[in-house]
C-alpha cells in the first residue's frame, strides 16, 4: 500500500460518479492513502486491489462486460487472487450464482453462492427508503432502493448482513460484498467504509 489503494469502478452505464465520491469520501473521512478509477478497460483491472461494480441495468451492464472482455478479467481476479468486490444493485445481480427471473441474457459473474430475484420489490415500490439492520453496524442504516432485486437464498460461504421481512439485501462472502439497494446515493459513509475495512484487511 505505499502509493495508497487503487479502486476501481466499473464505469459502463448506472451510478458511477456517485460510487467515486463516496469513495473518496469515505478515503478521506478514515484517513486511508487511496485513489479512485473508473474502468471500462480490461487492462485496468490488473492494477487495483478492490473493485465496485454500480447498479444500473443488468441486462446492459452483464453484456458490455462480456463483449469487451472486462467479464473474463473480472472474474479471473475474484477466483484466483480473491479481489475485493462490492456489488450494488445490479452489480448485485451479477455476483450472483443463479437468477430466477426471465432475464436470460443477464451474464452472471457467478462468484457468489446465491440465488437473486430482479425487481424483487413490486411495482408499487419501484423506489423506495427504508431503515434496516446491518449486522456490526451500531445504528440502523437508511437504505435507497431503486427496482431493486432481493436475494432470495444463500448457501455454501455467502453470509446474510441484513434483511427486510424475509428478502435478504446485504451478504458477504469472504472478500465479496453485495447489496440491493444502494449505499451511494445517501451521505451515510458506513457500507462504503465497511469495504475499506475489508480491503486493508485482505492488504494486511
Ligand atoms: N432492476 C435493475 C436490474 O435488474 C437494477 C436496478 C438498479 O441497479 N437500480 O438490473
Amino acid at each position: 500500500m505505499v502509493n495508497g489503494l487503487s479502486i476501481g469502478v466499473i464505469g459502463i452505464q448506472g451510478a458511477i460518479s456517485e460510487h467515486v465520491t463516496t469513495i473518496k469520501n469515505a478515503l478521506k473521512k478514515t484517513n486511508t492513502p487511496g485513489n479512485v478509477f473508473v474502468i471500462r478497460h480490461k487492462e485496468k483491472i490488473k492494477e487495483i486491489d478492490a473493485l465496485v461494480l454500480p447498479g444500473g441495468e443488468s441486462t446492459t451492464i452483464s453484456r458490455v462486460l462480456y463483449k469487451t472482455g472486462l467479464h473474463d478479467t473480472i472474474l479471473e481476479r475474484i477466483t484466483e487472487e480473491n479481489l475485493p468486490t462490492m456489488g450494488t444493485c445490479a452489480g448485485c445481480i451479477l455476483l450472483a450464482k443463479e437468477i430466477i427471473d426471465t432475464a436470460k441474457d443477464v451474464k452472471l459473474l457467478k462468484t457468489m453462492d446465491m440465488q437473486v430475484e430482479r425487481n424483487a420489490f413490486g411495482r408499487q415500490k419501484e423506489s423506495f427508503e427504508q431503515n434496516i439492520q446491518i449486522k456490526g453496524f451500531a445504528m440502523p442504516y437508511n437504505a435507497v432502493f431503486i427496482r431493486a432485486p432481493a436475494i432470495i437464498k444463500v448457501w455454501g460461504k455467502c453470509r446474510v448482513l441484513a434483511e427486510i421481512d424475509e428478502k435478504i439485501v446485504m451478504v458477504r462472502q469472504e472478500n465479496i460484498l453485495a447489496l440491493s439497494f444502494h449505499p451511494e446515493l445517501t451521505d451515510d459513509l458506513r457500507v462504503h467504509e465497511y469495504f475499506l475495512k475489508m480491503i486493508k484487511e485482505t492488504k494486511n
